[in-house]
């Protein structure tokens, strides 16, 4: 089999910044044909001309994952350009304020909840299709949050718990298809993620955990996982919510 045959089409959104665009180089490393989806269309440009000039196949999109036609259209174009879809990094998230439940607005509930679980939800949902033809997978960026209660606001911790429940729901109803979902939940990794102000009041409730994290990672280390978790070493691994955080929720 020569590379060109056994590449695989990789959809990674939120893949113009922090883990999604260390997930799209290391997929376009391997051979893999990468989509690198985002809101902003410029940073997604940018992490394919970066793998372009290392000799790799990508190509940039623009999306909202919150928006049921932006991704009906982003998952089109992406079987349109390669004639398939093997890999979904469902990455893309925004962080909320930190904010205490009193003092997160309806408007801050909807946006979180909106990109981080609705938009896993309307990606997957578009791309199983083409995930069922490829016997493909699917990778969710979860959280540390996602596992516990004390490392983000409300409607964040609320997101990505939804998005554990996902990926655990749709491993179990289509492993019998050939399609696996696994779920990864990083720690503290350096990216662009805390834009705006935190709240002051919930950053002080949550300082117990949040000084327990330890270092920070880079993205490449979550990108690591994601790569090992779409891979055939990992065929018998569906379903898993794999914290990938130094040691944080062990202790
Ligand atoms: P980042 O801000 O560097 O990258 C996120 C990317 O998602 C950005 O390029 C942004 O434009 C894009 N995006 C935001 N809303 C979008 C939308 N509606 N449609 C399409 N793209 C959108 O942050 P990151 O840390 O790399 O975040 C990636 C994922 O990792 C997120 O799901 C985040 O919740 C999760 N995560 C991050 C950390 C951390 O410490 N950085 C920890 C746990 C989980």
């Amino acid at each position: 089999v020569t590379p060109e045959q056994s590449a695989r089409t990789v959809l990674v959104t939120g893949g113009g910044s922090g883990i999604g665009r260390a997930m799209s180089i290391a997929f376009a490393a391997l051979g893999d044909r990468v989509v690198v989806a985002d809101l902003s269309e410029e940073t997604a440009a940018k992490t394919v001309a970066e793998i372009q000039a290392a000799g790799g196949t990508a190509t940039a999109l623009r999306v909202d994952v919150s928006d049921e036609e932006s991704v009906a259209a982003m998952v089109a174009a992406t079987v349109s350009a390669y004639g398939s879809l093997d890999v979904l990094c469902n990455n893309a998230g925004v962080l909320d304020s930190m904010g205490v439940l009193e003092d997160i607005s309806l408007a801050e509930w909807q946006r979180t909840i909106g990109v981080n679980l609705t938009g896993v939800f309307l990606v997957a949902r578009a791309a199983l299709p083409h995930l069922l033809e490829s016997k493909g997978s699917i990778i969710n960026t979860a959280s540390e949050a996602g596992i516990r209660g004390g490392c983000g606001g409300p409607s964040y911790t609320a997101s990505k718990h939804g998005v554990v429940g996902l990926t655990r729901s749709i491993a179990y109803m289509y492993r019998e298809q050939g399609v696996r979902a696994n779920a990864i939940c990083p720690g503290g990794v350096n990216t662009n993620i805390v834009q705006g102000e935190m709240s002051e009041q919930g950053f002080g409730r949550l300082a117990g955990v949040l000084m327990n994290a330890g270092a920070m990672a880079e993205p490449e280390q979550m990108a690591s996982v994601a790569v090992f978790l779409a891979s055939d070493a990992a065929s018998y691994v569906n379903g898993a919510i794999m914290p990938v955080d130094g040691g944080w929720f062990a202790g």
